[in-house]
């Protein structure tokens, strides 16, 4: 950390000047036999890792008809390059989004099309030698697979689908992340990405019971596996202990105990998050989903909740009905899916965001505040990439941008928005996900961080700006860890539900 420095900010907006190979040594630790073997990978690169490679990437394009179209479709006009928050931060052509897709796609050419295996240098094909999955490995791990260059793309080309499919190639010849792979141990394992156990986190719920008691001198419950809740609220694990996270937490906790609705935790699916995704892996990415039905179908609950967490309520809002049986799709052969479509209340949106449920009470007047407990916050409001461009919220186009900032506005008097371009469809990442929240990428986080850093110093400035609220896990561990080092406060961060637990009035409702 000690020699990571933050970079200038750049006049907005600006194409950075190339840095060539400026990342090429920015390798995030490889996954050991054990992380490997406990989810079923090989331990270590295969002998035969060529061929194993070749092999599956031509079952992921027969699979997956729209990589095939990302293959072929690009026209190379551009519009993406400078897209990348990567790319602006690290000033690396390799992290373009063109040319991140071209290191897999000068190896389709090579293999899975004609011109390509007769003429190979001409329309630039490339054998995958030992060099060229290297490549892979590093810069398909400078990715956060946040989407914001298919906004631009007029084809629409998904760099964060030719990420995930790199890297379940990878895993499939032994060569996956460390970070990535040893999480999801800990989720089937533990049941959370924390490895924490259920004793310790019915321990972190008493404590924070009486916290708020101490604080409020209010009874406000956090209560874990009880059976017959109406609601199982499905929350990142850092939610249970992490700073600023659980203060969201304890905003969620007060918001179901105000509308007088029962609730509960599950120790057996401790956790929002769904790292299946970011290797690509869709067997692991319904593992873990499938641990949510199970606790859902054991505590008979009506209603399913899902926390603040990006690429967890991508994955509960775009792939749980058919990952798992919650929301509608569901597998009509699927036994456990049909009981649990049968047990939940239909009445109600399944699965459900955090901030629908509080704006939906909030709608009802259910809800009271008192907004000038947030008064010496003046906010602004970070979309996080996976709700922003992979997930909706509420029943109207763009409620994935307007509920959290309805909410905001609902218990807070000041409220700024940051630079338009970069918020809502537009958003920036963070830098830190896609699984990339790991100290060996600091470098990396660090500068990927910069385009969301310029901009926020420019409400800091003009507006006074000292509270970035964000629904997202990951958002918040990757600002208050890179903020410092752009001089920024990391206490300027935080969830909605925080300022929804500053402001709200507990009563006897
Ligand atoms: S990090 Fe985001 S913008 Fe950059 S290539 Fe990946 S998906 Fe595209
Ligand atoms: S914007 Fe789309 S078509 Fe243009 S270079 Fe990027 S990926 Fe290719």
């Amino acid at each position: 950390m000690a020699d990571i420095t933050a970079p200038a900010y750049r006049v907005i907006p600006i194409i950075p000047v190339l840095k060539p190979g400026a990342m090429e040594g920015a390798k995030t630790f490889v996954a050991s036999d054990k992380i490997n073997e406990a989810l079923g990978f090989p331990g270590h690169l295969v002998e035969d890792w060529h061929d194993r490679a070749i092999a599956r990437m031509g079952e992921l394009l027969s699979k997956y008809r729209s990589l095939r179209v990302y293959m072929d479709a690009c026209v190379h006009c551009g519009a993406c390059s400078d897209k990348c928050h990567y790319f602006i931060g690290t000033q690396d052509p390799k992290n373009m989004p063109v040319a991140r897709q071209d290191l897999m796609r000068s190896v389709y050419r090579r293999y899975f099309t004609l011109p390509g295996k007769l003429f190979p240098k001409l329309v630039g094909a490339r054998d995958l030698t030992r060099e060229v999955l290297d490549e892979w490995y590093n810069y398909f791990h400078q990715c956060s697979e946040c989407r914001r260059c298919s906004v631009f793309c007029p084809y629409g080309i998904d760099t964060a689908e030719v990420t995930m499919a790199a890297r379940e190639i990878l895993d499939s010849i032994g060569y996956g992340q460390k970070y990535s792979n040893e999480i999801i141990g800990k989720v089937h394992k533990i049941g959370n990405n924390l490895g924490l156990p259920g004793p310790a986190l019915l321990d972190t719920l008493e404590g924070l019971e009486e916290d708020v008691k101490e604080d409020t001198g209010i009874d406000v419950r956090f209560p874990m596996d009880v059976k017959g809740a109406e609601v199982l609220l499905i929350t990142p694990s850092a939610d249970f202990f992490a700073e600023p996270h659980i203060d969201s937490l304890i905003g969620y906790a007060k918001v179901f105990h105000a509308t007088g609705t029962s609730w509960t935790l599950s120790s057996m699916a401790s956790e929002a998050g769904n790292f299946g995704m970011f290797i690509g892996n869709y067997e692991q990415l319904r593992k873990i989903a499938l641990r949510i039905r199970e606790a859902a179908l054991e505590l008979g609950v009506k209603r399913i909740v899902v926390g603040e967490c990006g690429h967890a309520w991508r994955v509960a809002y775009s792939f749980w009905n058919t990952l798992s049986g919650v929301g509608e799709g569901a597998d009509p052969t699927d036994r456990f899916a049909q009981m649990l479509q049968k047990q939940l209340d239909h009445r109600y949106k399944q699965p459900a965001h955090i901030c629908e449920f509080t704006w939906d009470m909030i709608e009802r007047n259910a809800l009271s505040f008192d907004k000038e407990a947030n008064d010496k916050h003046i906010i602004t409001f970070h979309d996080s990439c996976n709700v922003a461009r992979g997930s909706r919220m509420g029943d109207f186009a763009g409620g994935q941008f307007e509920i959290p900032r309805n909410i905001i506005r609902a218990v807070a008097n000041h409220f700024v928005e940051m630079a338009p371009g970069t918020t809502h469809e537009q958003t920036f990442c963070c830098g830190g996900g896609g699984g990339l929240l790991t100290d060996d990428l600091m470098d990396v986080r660090v500068k990927g961080a910069l385009p969301r850093m310029e901009v926020l110093q420019q409400v800091v400035d003009e507006h006074g700006v000292n509270f970035m609220a964000t629904i997202c896990a990951i958002c918040k561990a990757q600002f208050t860890k890179v903020m410092p080092i752009y001089g920024l406060d990391r206490r300027m961060v935080g969830g909605v539900h925080q300022l929804v637990s500053n402001a709200i009035i507990l009563g006897d409702k």
